[in-house]
């Protein structure tokens, strides 16, 4: 028995990174995962190495920021596999790295666009499928800039504050029907994409990783399964009581 055994997930912005291993490891543990990107050819590629493993998976073309088709894509979701178990809300984009001085009124609307009404919209349109099943478990990606401060990343920084306080408003509402709201805040993540353009920085990867794990009490930093574990706990019913949680994946970053 896996530990989503039969449960059907939608992962959103599972083509990439923490998205894909969220999806793979969902798979592996015994749920069809529906899984979803804007980008056609990185969520096939997904749902390629999820079957080459054995797992059970499909996928569908979306935008989070069209409501329309978050609808219409649940939809065919729940028609598909039969019900909506559990979301993910991670599509996410981390937008103009710029102090708030900076930052146009286009460049904030994009990520908000993306991070804020993307989550609303998905959250909105599962929330009837799991109504139906009688429960389910809604894990939103923010980050640790949900909850501290850093330099740069205005936009991106608000978009995650307002994903962290979302995750704990659904979960005042939706607790009595059994439907069960948390959120993961990622510190640094060695995804494909940091591992790219930290290996184009001066020093290379390894300049980067000489900077960045010293300031990480765990002396590393992380990797997007230790995020996808974290996922898996939260989705699952191992995490019965566990509600309104905002659990941080970040080798003790934001502790010290
Ligand atoms: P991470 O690995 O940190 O989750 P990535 O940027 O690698 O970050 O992955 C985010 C995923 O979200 C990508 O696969 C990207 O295609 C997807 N994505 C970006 N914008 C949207 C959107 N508007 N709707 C759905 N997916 C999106």
């Amino acid at each position: 028995m896996g530990r989503v055994q039969d449960k059907v997930a939608i992962v959103t912005g599972a083509g990439n990174g923490m998205g894909r291993a969220i999806s793979q490891l969902f798979a592996e543990q015994g749920a069809a995962v529906a899984v979803t990107d804007i980008s056609e050819k990185d969520g096939a590629e997904t749902v390629r190495l999820i079957e080459e493993a054995g797992g059970k998976a499909a996928f569908w073309r979306l935008d989070v920021s069209d409501e329309a088709a978050v609808e219409s894509v649940f939809g065919q979701v729940a028609d598909r596999f039969g019900k909506v178990d559990i979301l993910v809300n991670n599509a996410g984009i981390s937008g103009v790295d710029k102090p708030t001085d900076q930052v146009t009124e286009a460049e904030w609307d994009t990520v908000f666009a993306v991070d804020v009404k993307g989550v609303f919209f998905c959250t909105k349109h599962a929330i009837p499928h799991m109504r139906r099943n009688g429960k389910g478990s809604i894990v939103n990606l923010s980050s640790i800039y949900g909850l501290v401060g850093s330099h740069e990343m205005a936009p991106y920084h608000a978009a995650k504050g307002a994903v962290t306080i979302m995750t704990k408003k659904d979960a005042a509402t939706y607790g009595r029907e059994n439907i069960r709201v948390n959120s993961v805040h990622p510190g640094t993540i060695l995804t494909p994409f940091v591992r790219e353009v930290a290996s184009r920085g001066e020093g290379g990867l390894r300049g980067y990783l000489d900077i960045m794990e010293p300031k990480h009490p765990i002396g590393h930093v992380g990797e997007p399964e230790d995020v996808a574990y974290a996922v898996l706990f939260l989705a699952s019913d191992e995490a019965r009581f566990v509600h309104g949680a905002s659990l941080t994946v970040d080798g003790g970053y934001t502790a010290v």
